[in-house]
């Protein structure tokens, strides 16, 4: 298990929700959540001013924020947040993965952003916090999660144009069903040949809302053309492959080889592709963190060479690519069947994180204890 050390530097007050949603309000949600539709009865929230740095961390009910319309955040988008999962185990113990990962990720957003970093001890405190008093909340059946999302946002009433010096942390929960509800069926996705999702030098490392809000025509553009999810190229020649909205990209080669672009600046350091990564090498597979560009996806597919295509991020874990769609051309088809490597990997992951396979590498979490 983790060894990461567990003392926080902040003690929390905790208030309980006066009224929590009932038992029976809850498992009529908790059969059907669908993602980020729901919350649970509490949040975390932890104020940061220059003066005081990290202070009056708060266990409070769930409910609205109330901050001035001056806020900076909702005027230069001074804002970073997280995605990570609470899985509940076969013996009701309640486990996250990889937290650390995320919470050294918020701190280098955070750096990215001007933002104030929180310690890793906080931000695991933090999780277990709502965990404590949501335990409920997370879904019992095979493939179901407890979404948390942690993030921080830039409250200080000042519209000049410098890093606040008043910020909030905040986490909250979502109950999350299995991400593919009919099984794992191949996406076919869109080239953005228009739009980039990141240059160098900006914010593409960064888990920042500017850059989805950046995404979101192009992500509807994709959707006019039958595709679920938008794939941007570099911004620089326009030549590789960099990755989807919301999750990092790899590609099966000759059987025996995973390719995926290398993180340096634009990319998002996903903890799925790091994961990915980690089993790949100890099945024996090569992994080559390189530029890839559209002609060699192309010739791969064409020749055979490249035979598996998929996604990742902690949403969906991984997703099954069929086809890539754009203006111009397509590569693949539409009736792709997810593959051999795509599909033992996702397996493999899962049941690592639901407790369902041996934990080899500590990246298990134990959040209610
Ligand atoms: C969060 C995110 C990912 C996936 O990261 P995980 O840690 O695997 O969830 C990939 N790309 C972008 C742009 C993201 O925001």
């Amino acid at each position: 298990m983790s060894t990461v050390s567990d003392s926080p530097t902040l003690s929390y007050v905790r208030t309980l929700n006066p009224s929590p949603a009932s038992a029976e309000e809850r498992d009529a949600i908790l059969a059907n959540p669908g993602f980020g539709i729901h919350f649970s009865d509490h949040m975390v929230a932890i104020d940061w001013t220059i003066e005081s740095g990290w202070h009056d961390a708060r266990l409070q009910p769930y409910g609205p924020l109330q901050f001035d319309p001056g806020s900076a955040v909702l005027h230069y988008g001074q804002e970073i947040f997280e995605g990570l999962k609470a899985y509940r185990h076969a013996d009701g113990s309640i486990w996250t993965f990889r937290p650390e990962k995320n919470a050294e990720r918020l701190q280098r957003s955070a750096q990215r952003l001007a933002l104030p970093e929180l310690p890793v001890e906080d931000f695991l405190a933090s999780l277990k916090q709502v965990v404590s008093v949501d335990r409920d909340w997370v879904p019992t059946d095979d493939d179901g999660s407890l979404y948390l999302r942690p993030f921080m946002i830039a409250n200080e009433t000042f519209l000049g144009v410098r890093p606040a010096q008043t910020v909030a942390y905040y986490v909250i929960a979502s109950p999350a069903g299995p991400y593919f509800s009919g099984g794992v069926t191949p996406v076919s996705i869109w080239l953005s040949t228009e739009y980039s999702r990141a240059g160098r030098g900006g914010t593409g490392a960064a888990k920042c809302g500017g850059n989805y809000a950046a995404s979101l025509l192009p992500q509807e553009e994709a959707a006019q053309n039958g595709c679920s999810q938008v794939l941007f190229l570099d911004a620089e020649t326009g030549q590789h492959v960099d990755e989807l909205g919301g999750m990092n990209v790899f590609f099966v080669r000759g059987g025996d080889t995973l390719v995926t672009p290398a993180t340096s600046g634009s990319i998002l350091e996903g903890v799925t592709r790091d994961s990915i990564i980690q089993l790949a090498r100890d099945r024996g597979l090569n992994v080559e963190e390189r530029d890839i560009t559209l002609d060699e996806w192309r010739e791969g597919v064409d020749s055979g060479e490249i035979t598996e295509i998929f996604a990742c991020g902690t949403a969906a874990v991984i997703t099954p690519i069929s086809q890539v769609k754009s203006r111009d051309f397509t590569i693949g088809a539409p009736d792709a069947v997810a593959g051999e490597i795509t599909m033992s990997l996702r397996r493999e992951l899962t049941d690592i994180q639901h407790g369902r396979a041996e934990d080899r590498h500590g990246w298990l979490y134990r959040l209610d204890a």
